[in-house]
């Protein structure tokens, strides 16, 4: 599937297309086509525009990511955010999920992929969300990236402090009288040592991590979470169960809530390490969590952040804090409460 800005691909195809989206071209259509000429003499809209309409997700009633467009059993179109957020939802209120359209079941394993309907959204026009240009949807991610006058810029002496951003069209101008500029040597010198103070930051979770590769005793498992065990209506609270689990000889158990947080009402996980055993010890024990490579999709990988917990265990029954787990967006959080078998791998450190 094309996902690059290849200038030598399908020359017809996009000949044909580029003429749709300017009526002037209109004349030079391919008539196998069906469309452009007769159309705009009749007075209908044209091919582009009626493909256009058949493509939109029947839930956000936008066009889908080529690469993110399913279909339900009977052939309606669902982008993947609008899926993730159906089959999450489903899962909350112990129900099925079903296509809004006509109401069949829909799961990840009976969704599908139509190939045709990739390569057409591929080749359809879209228009730039900034400047409205409109393209085709290969080459909009590259047009967002490089190209677009409206995308958000930094001003290039950023790394010397200036925190001014804004449209590309109005950077030159900015940077042409950026303060920056008549920075003398001592305050550059200040500036290169803030980025140095940033960057040893950015390595210190790194460095957190690669240190506990020497802890005394390192484990994981693979948790399976149960639908809610409970659901609270009253604080909002969903908990999930997460089976017992033997590790240092201990007997664990992981606790599992789904709150709502911050002025949107987002949903987040919060989870806590519980010991049921009696330790014969103080136990020190680092715990992080991440989603197992196998059992989630491509996408979800990044999903939870690397963040080091820390609890000390002497007594049976002893639980950790709640800390929630850190989600790289909330539509990390769906897409791990749409899993048909929703994962987590816990990581365990004994010091
Ligand atoms: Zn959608
Ligand atoms: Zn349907
Ligand atoms: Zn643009
Ligand atoms: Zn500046």
């Amino acid at each position: 599937m094309p996902n690059t800005d290849d200038e030598g691909a399908r020359p017809c195809k996009r000949q044909r297309l580029n003429s749709d989206v300017e009526p002037s071209g209109a004349g030079q259509t391919d008539p196998s086509s069906g469309s452009s000429t007769a159309d705009v003499a009749r007075g209908e809209p044209e091919l582009s525009e009626r493909l256009r309409k058949v493509m939109l997700c029947t839930v956000c009633l936008e066009l889908p990511h080529p690469d993110d467009s399913y279909q339900c059993t009977l052939g309606h179109i669902v982008c993947e955010d609008c899926v993730t957020r159906l089959l999450a939802e489903a899962v909350l209120n112990s129900r099925d999920a079903q296509c809004p359209h006509c109401r069949t079941h829909i799961s990840w394993q009976e969704l599908t992929k139509n190939l045709a309907v990739g390569q057409t959204l591929w080749e359809l026009p879209k228009s730039c969300s900034d400047c409205e240009q409109q393209m085709e949807y290969k080459s909009l991610a590259k047009h967002l990236k490089t190209e677009c006058s409206k995308r958000l810029v930094h001003c290039q002496y950023r790394c010397l402090g200036c925190t001014w951003q804004g449209c590309q069209e109005d950077s030159i101008q900015h940077e042409a009288n950026c303060n920056y500029l008549q920075l003398s040597s001592d305050e550059i010198l200040t500036a290169l040592d803030t980025i140095d103070q940033l960057e040893q930051m950015a390595v210190h979770s790194l460095r957190q991590c690669h240190r506990q590769l020497s802890a005394k005793r390192i484990s994981y498992e693979d948790l399976d979470l149960r639908w809610p065990l409970h659901t609270c209506r009253l604080d909002a609270e969903v908990r999930f169960q997460a089976p017992t689990i033997y590790v240092f000889e201990e007997t664990w158990r992981v606790r599992i809530r789904l709150v709502v947080t911050g002025p949107g009402n987002e949903r987040q996980l919060s989870y806590s390490l519980k010991i049921l055993s009696s330790p014969r010890e103080i136990l020190s024990v680092k715990y992080f969590a991440t989603l197992p490579a196998v059992y989630v999709r491509p996408k979800q990988l990044m999903d939870v952040e690397p963040e080091l917990n820390e609890a000390y265990y002497n007594l049976a029954g002893q639980s950790s804090d709640f800390k929630l787990l850190p989600m790289s967006c909330p539509l990390a959080t769906y897409r791990l409460l749409a899993m048909p078998c929703m994962k987590l791998r816990l990581w365990m450190m004994l010091n």
